[in-house]
């Protein structure tokens, strides 16, 4: 069986999560889900860079013992698994977890032909925890932080990364080391290209507070935080050898999910560390942009009280609207603007009224006109005569593969494009298809259908297909929003009487209209927190959709039917 392995980067926890880290999290746990659907042996980890010097010099000026600060905060990051319906399978803390340091220990000593101890001045950045070289300064300040560098002088060990140039490039160029988009494996190769300088991997104790792995025989020195953060996605495969095996040094992929701002350090350091070490190199790095809030840039220390953090969102809005807004609107490449509104229109616009409408109202019809039972199909009545059914049916066939294609090149929003076709020709089919009407010929209501002898095997050949499409959507959308394709197959699966359920909204609208009543059902979520109103879309406007089709007397095919048409169907049932 195939073994794939997922990492995320581990964040500095020098403050809460914001949406930002959301985003890599989604990310990489769609593409755990998808492999795992395909089969495939998944190992998906994520977990938190503790013994940053950033988290120190944070502790300090929030007034609180590092340790307390950076379990409170990596408890935030922790806890975002559950917030977002992340499927991890382990989550590393460097500074708790016993596998980290023996493991980081034996990282070092397998380079020990590269390390050597040597006298450096540069300019260095706190929040990059980086040199850098005058030359990559902007006016004199970090391009990340858009502070000035502290000018260091001090005595460190250096690993030497200027060997490694010539095994680097071939690996990138050959495809062995993969790095997608494009633009990021040619900005590395430039990089490459301009001459790779030995780098420092060391500090002085004194520097670090005390805090982070001292260097093995030279305890006056602590590794680098870099060395050390980036040994994780290794260090957790130990301390014995079978794990170690089946995920980093077998035939296996090895996928890392990074952002932008971390590209040097996965493309060059980590690689270079690994060769040196004698180890398999990652087979893929999926480089993302950055998000921007309300069109101002997420600062690394976060942006407290203005944007609300993804466990806030999540509470308020739900997992699934939150990881559908970053699968559906983040490009792959460039930056995406979040604003909750945003957030709000696009999962009213999809998820309420195009899957949650659709769901509704075929589960609805199966119960109005074949008593919950799902049609058997019958052979003289294949609905390819209706319009729009040979499209649905094209789509349901076609998504897999489609979705499969673009994740293999970590394009989100073509992935979900691809499923996303089968609501759309789904609502097209119901609408063209007139399931209604047939109806009505079949019980005589309707005059002008009167006659319409295969009337009965054409409404269990439409109701069938349209099924088969809502439960090919509780499969296909698993990967990207597991709490709602949950949902949607529940809805589709008949009970034990061999009924479906009665319907049940998989999706309610987070804004728009008032409600005619409230909703029985559907998942729990409480009120948005201060902060959290549902701001106006600035874009994405939508029709709400006044029911524009007056003549379905069944009403099965307004847009905003779930409430509506809930309670009728709850009333015939307790009317029964
Ligand atoms: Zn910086």
């Amino acid at each position: 069986m195939t073994a794939t392995y997922i990492t995320t980067t581990i964040p500095y926890v020098n403050a809460r999560p914001h949406i930002g880290h959301a985003l890599e999290l989604v990310q990489a746990d769609v593409l755990a889900r998808y492999r795992r659907g395909r089969g495939e042996a998944v190992r998906f980890q994520s977990g938190t860079d503790d013994n940053s010097l950033k988290n120190v010099l944070a502790a300090q000026a929030a007034g609180t013992g590092v340790r307390a600060f950076v379990d409170r905060n990596a408890d935030a990051f922790a806890a975002l698994g559950g917030a977002l319906s992340l499927s991890f399978d382990d989550f590393i803390r460097t500074s708790r977890d016993p596998r980290h340091r023996p493991g980081v220990e034996r990282f070092w000593r397998a380079c020990s032909a590269d390390l050597y101890r040597r006298r450096y001045e540069g300019l260095y950045c706190t929040g990059c925890e980086q040199f850098y070289r005058p030359a990559e300064l902007l006016h004199g300040r970090c391009p990340e932080h858009e502070t000035v560098p502290q000018q260091v002088s001090e005595e460190n060990w250096f690993f030497r990364l200027s060997r490694y140039a010539a095994p680097l490039r071939a690996a990138i160029t050959s495809g062995r080391l993969r790095i997608e988009p494009a633009g990021r494996r040619n900005e590395v190769l430039a990089f490459i290209e301009a001459g790779l300088e030995d780098f420092s991997v060391s500090r002085p104790a004194g520097r670090s507070g005390g805090w982070g792995i001292p260097v093995p025989g030279d305890p006056g020195q602590v590794i680098y935080v870099w060395f050390d953060a980036l040994c994780n996605y290794v260090t957790a495969l130990g301390p014995g050898e079978e794990s170690y095996r089946r995920w980093w040094a077998g035939p296996g992929e090895r996928i890392h999910v990074l952002g932008k701002g971390v590209l040097r350090f996965h493309a060059v350091y980590w690689p270079a560390m690994l060769l040196s070490s004698g180890q398999p190199l990652p087979t893929a790095l999926f480089v993302h942009d950055y998000l921007t809030a309300g069109g101002r840039k997420i600062s690394k220390s976060g942006t407290p009280g203005t944007v609300p953090g993804p466990a806030d969102l999540a509470a308020a809005y739900g997992a699934d609207a939150v990881r559908w807004w970053l699968l559906r609107e983040v490009p792959r490449v460039g930056d995406a603007d979040f604003t909750t509104g945003r957030l709000a229109a696009r999962a009213d616009d999809e998820l309420a009224n195009g899957l949650g409408n659709l769901v509704n109202r075929v589960v609805t019809m199966i119960h109005r006109y074949r008593g919950g039972r799902v049609p058997a199909a019958r052979q003289s009545a294949a609905p390819a005569a209706v319009a729009g059914s040979e499209r649905l049916a094209t789509a349901c066939r076609e998504a897999q593969a489609a979705a499969g294609a673009a994740l293999e090149d970590f394009d989100f929003r073509r992935a979900t494009a691809a499923v996303w076709r089968i609501v759309d020709e789904a609502n097209a089919f119901v609408n063209q298809a007139r399931p209604w009407d047939l109806a009505r010929a079949e019980d005589g209501r309707n005059q002008d259908e009167r006659g319409r002898r295969d009337a009965p095997a054409q409404l269990d050949a439409i109701l069938g297909q349209l099924l088969g499409a809502c439960s090919a959507l509780g499969g296909e959308l698993e990967p990207f929003l597991p709490d709602l394709a949950a949902r949607v197959r529940a809805q589709c699966t008949p009970a034990g009487d061999g009924r479906l359920p009665l319907p049940r909204p998989v999706f309610r609208r987070l804004s728009g209209p008032a409600r005619s009543g409230p909703a029985r059902s559907g998942p729990a979520r409480s009120a948005p927190p201060a902060g959290l109103g549902v701001e106006e879309p600035e874009q994405d406007q939508h029709d709400d959709g006044a029911d524009d089709r007056p003549d379905d007397p069944d009403r099965v095919e307004a847009v905003d039917v779930q409430v509506v048409v809930l309670d009728q169907v709850l009333q015939e049932a307790a009317d029964e």
